[in-house]
């Protein structure tokens, strides 16, 4: 940071102003402990990078975005009232669940999918993606954290998984990652058993750590709040039909779990 500041902003950015800005902030509409944060929810490119060499069916796929989960945010979000922080730009730009500098930061290769856009980067280059779209994202969050009520706050991120990784099927529907609070998995895991036939991963189909990821991380564990990962698998969240039943359920489930974990009504 400190030798970058001869550097005007606006340089260091692969955004160029007709660009969308990195994140949208929906604001919460009522009191709610409910931070919900989508990564992987978009898949736009900056004008700068064109198609970033691949092919328009490449873009549908998992490797561009969580399929599903933008929807699945949005509906939720409005259920519940609470703040919702997207990240509009693909995670082939920059993955903003990683550290600046990760291995898998900035992809050169996803899922056997090489991307040519990623391929020998220059160290400005990719610095430009850091300040143009990781940092800010993650400063917005950083921001409306702070003026929060820790205690009364729980951080939720929001996630979707392909069906099938080289070439094993992923039997979960929905997968509960945790660290740092396990004991909000927990209390949203048997409430999801609940529901009767759901297969539920626990830290599957990733485990959370530090090393893997970085906005709970970042975010939550180093703050001491109380945290959930959430990850849906794709197929189930396809359809309009499939993303109102996975916002229904959530936003059902989710006050309970917190009521619980707050010490409300022991059921
Ligand atoms: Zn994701």
């Amino acid at each position: 940071m400190d030798d970058m500041n001869n550097v005007p902003a606006d340089k260091m950015t692969c955004l160029t102003p007709n660009d969308k800005p990195p994140f949208k902030f929906y604001p919460a509409e009522k009191e709610s402990p409910f931070f919900l944060v989508s990564d992987h929810a978009g898949r736009m490119v900056p004008a700068a990078l064109g198609n970033m060499g691949l092919s328009a069916a490449e873009w549908e796929r998992h490797i561009a975005y969580d399929i599903g989960i933008r929807e699945v945010g949005e509906q939720l979000r409005e259920k519940l009232g609470c703040v919702l922080i997207e990240q509009v730009y693909s995670r082939l730009v920059i993955d903003c669940n990683r550290a600046a500098g990760h291995l898998t930061s900035i992809p050169p290769v996803s899922d056997e999918i090489i991307i040519p856009a990623n391929a020998d980067l220059s160290a400005t280059a990719k610095q430009e993606r850091e300040e143009g779209v990781l940092h800010p994202y993650h400063r917005e969050i950083e921001r409306h954290l702070e003026a929060r009520d820790i205690d009364g706050t729980i951080f939720v991120s929001l996630h979707s998984f392909t069906p099938e990784m080289k070439g094993q099927k992923r039997p979960w529907d929905i997968g509960l990652l945790h660290d740092h609070d396990s004991v909000s998995a927990h209390i949203l895991r048997r409430l999801l058993e609940q529901e009767g036939t759901l297969c539920i991963g626990d830290n599957e189909p990733y485990i959370l750590n530090a090393q893997n990821e970085y906005t709970v991380p970042y975010h939550a564990a180093k703050r001491g709040l109380a945290a959930l990962e959430i990850e849906i698998r794709q197929d189930l969240i396809q359809s309009e039909e499939g993303q109102r039943e996975w916002a229904e359920r959530l936003a059902r489930l989710l006050p309970l779990m917190w009521k619980e974990r707050k010490g409300g009504i022991a059921r």
